[in-house]
């Protein structure tokens, strides 16, 4: 028996449910979020077709920042904000800062999910907002870069690995740059490591890159593509639509009885 330990960046987890990454598998992407106890069940299913012997959830690290909300932070309407290296200026805006709490709520809110679903909450970096990341969470092309997150991964990592080196580790990192790090510290990795990642190559022109890099290292154990399980991840009552095969939530559970029977047949809200 072996144990399957997972590093969540949680910073990059959190783009991909915020940015639209699975919006062509949903019927309503507003209402998309991930359940943390199904991609759990998803990457111990993973594993135990190459691992049979790896069968239960070792350490869950969820690492990520989330920024305190500053007690004036309404009182930023009007101000000039100027970036420290780019020289780029806004004057701050009612709706910026409306849109800046609520995904600093979103992100919480998310990164609480993990928590609730047995992730470690000592990997979450509490940082004061400062005006300049406000451009950044603005501009997503500025992003505050949070090194401290992919570091952290890194460690916590490599300290496991090295440690309980006959168990399996799922990396759930969008950013290859960690990459190396792992190869250095743990030259092992090819054997016990698999990525998680959103697509396996060309059809995403945005990870495109980052499968390619990520084919580069010679991982034994196959990637977790987590386009092809978006229905198997999402929280909520989940259905495929028998119309459009996109997936949907209902508030109600549907009998599954009267699925399996046919007497239902699931139809999103735009199919129905
Ligand atoms: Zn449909």
């Amino acid at each position: 028996m072996s144990k399957l330990h997972v590093y969540i960046d949680g910073t990059w987890l959190f783009k991909v449910v915020e940015g639209n990454v699975f919006d062509r598998f949903l019927a309503d992407p507003r209402y998309f979020t991930i359940d943390f106890n199904k991609l759990n069940a998803l990457m111990l299913q993973h594993i135990s077709k190459q691992h049979p012997e790896c069968t239960e959830l070792g350490n869950c690290y969820f690492v990520t920042s989330l920024f305190n909300v500053p007690a004036d932070f309404d009182n930023w309407v009007g101000k000039r904000i100027t970036h420290p290296y780019s020289g780029q200026s806004i004057t701050v805006t009612q709706r910026n800062i409306d849109v800046t709490k609520q995904n600093i709520a979103d992100r919480e809110k998310f990164a609480n999910d993990a928590i609730a679903a047995g992730y470690d909450p000592n990997c979450i970096f509490h940082i004061d907002l400062q005006e300049w990341m406000l451009l950044n969470l603005l501009h997503p092309e500025l992003r505050y870069q949070e090194k401290q997150v992919d570091t952290t991964v890194v460690a916590l990592l490599v300290r496991d690995a090295i440690e309980h080196s006959d168990d399996c580790f799922a990396l759930v990192a969008g950013d290859s740059d960690i990459l190396p790090a792992i190869q250095v510290a743990y030259p092992n990795y090819t054997q016990n490591v698999f990525p998680v990642l959103t697509s396996p190559n060309e059809r995403d022109g945005r990870n495109r890159q980052t499968s390619f890099k990520y084919s580069q290292y010679n991982f034994q154990i196959d990637t977790l593509v987590l386009q092809t399980h978006v229905g198997d991840i999402m929280a909520g009552n989940v259905y495929q639509c028998t119309e459009c095969h996109k997936y949907f939530t209902t508030r109600t559970p549907i009998d599954p009885a009267r699925i399996a029977s046919g007497a239902i047949l699931p139809r999103c809200r735009h199919c129905h």
